[in-house]
């Protein structure tokens, strides 16, 4: 499953800085998904205590923020939330050379160290 060495991935990296920082235990750590990251976070939410399994993050919380998509349209030379991740056009003008913005986010925000 991608999502598990998605999961593994983070907690290696949470684990790396939290001993940078000189931390003993994590409580959580909070992720920045977005909508065209091609992460299912049902999935990786299911996938998150097996990663963490006898590591610093044994018991650690996984916080997610949703990141919605964002198109820049050219036309309307403005900045707008994508309506489906299917159809990627303006949803005023219905442009189609539109440029992604947002969305693709997968990166740890933070962490809750002790
Ligand atoms: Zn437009």
């Amino acid at each position: 499953m991608h999502e598990l060495s998605v999961a593994a991935t983070m907690v290696d990296l949470a684990v790396e800085e939290a001993a940078r920082l000189g931390a003993v235990r994590i409580h959580a750590l909070h992720l920045r998904l977005g909508r065209l990251s091609g992460i299912v976070k049902e999935a990786l939410i299911f996938s998150w205590d097996a990663a963490c399994q006898g590591t610093a993050l044994e018991g650690a919380n996984l916080v997610i923020e949703d990141i919605p998509a964002a198109i820049y349209c050219g036309g309307c030379d403005t900045e707008r939330e994508l309506q489906s991740i299917q159809h990627f056009v303006c949803a005023v003008c219905g442009a189609s050379s539109v440029e992604i913005v947002r969305g693709g986010e997968l990166e740890i925000a933070a962490l809750e160290i002790e």
